[in-house]
């Protein structure tokens, strides 16, 4: 199980950063990189169970280090894979000094899907299978 939470020991920070080192603003980077080949890339392509967990974790966690992930093709999205499900396992945050409760999230259940940020659809593949808890 992955802890995302903050080490309750040392003191809080309201400031998040995301894999780069960049700050995290409402789980996006001032630069958006490719979570599949780290190239620079807009935000048409959104992973769906990405943003699913982010928007899960929103409403309970204050001030979360769960970064959205964004990838520069559908075909980027499909050949990483096997890596990237891994990130949709099923996650906790805290205890923190401000909120002593351990939250739990479920992973997203469901085939690997990009959501289209201009054209507002959710696109589904069938080749990427979700990882068995
Ligand atoms: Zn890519
Ligand atoms: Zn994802």
């Amino acid at each position: 199980m992955r802890r995302a939470g903050l080490d309750p020991n040392k003191a809080e920070s309201k400031v998040k950063f995301g894999r780069h080192g960049e700050k995290l603003e409402k789980g996006k980077c001032a630069t958006t990189l490719c979570f599949g080949c780290d190239a620079r890339c807009d935000e048409t392509f959104e992973c769906a169970q990405c943003l699913e967990i982010y928007r899960a974790r929103a409403k309970k966690v204050a001030f979360d280090a769960w970064e959205r992930a964004f990838f520069c093709s559908c075909k980027c999205y499909i050949a990483n894979w096997d890596e990237h499900r891994r990130r949709h396992g099923p996650s906790t945050a805290g205890p923190t000094k401000m909120d002593g409760a351990v939250h739990e999230f479920e992973a997203p259940p469901g085939l690997g899907a990009l959501w289209h940020g201009s054209d507002l659809r959710r696109l589904e593949f069938e080749e990427c299978a979700p990882m068995m808890y």
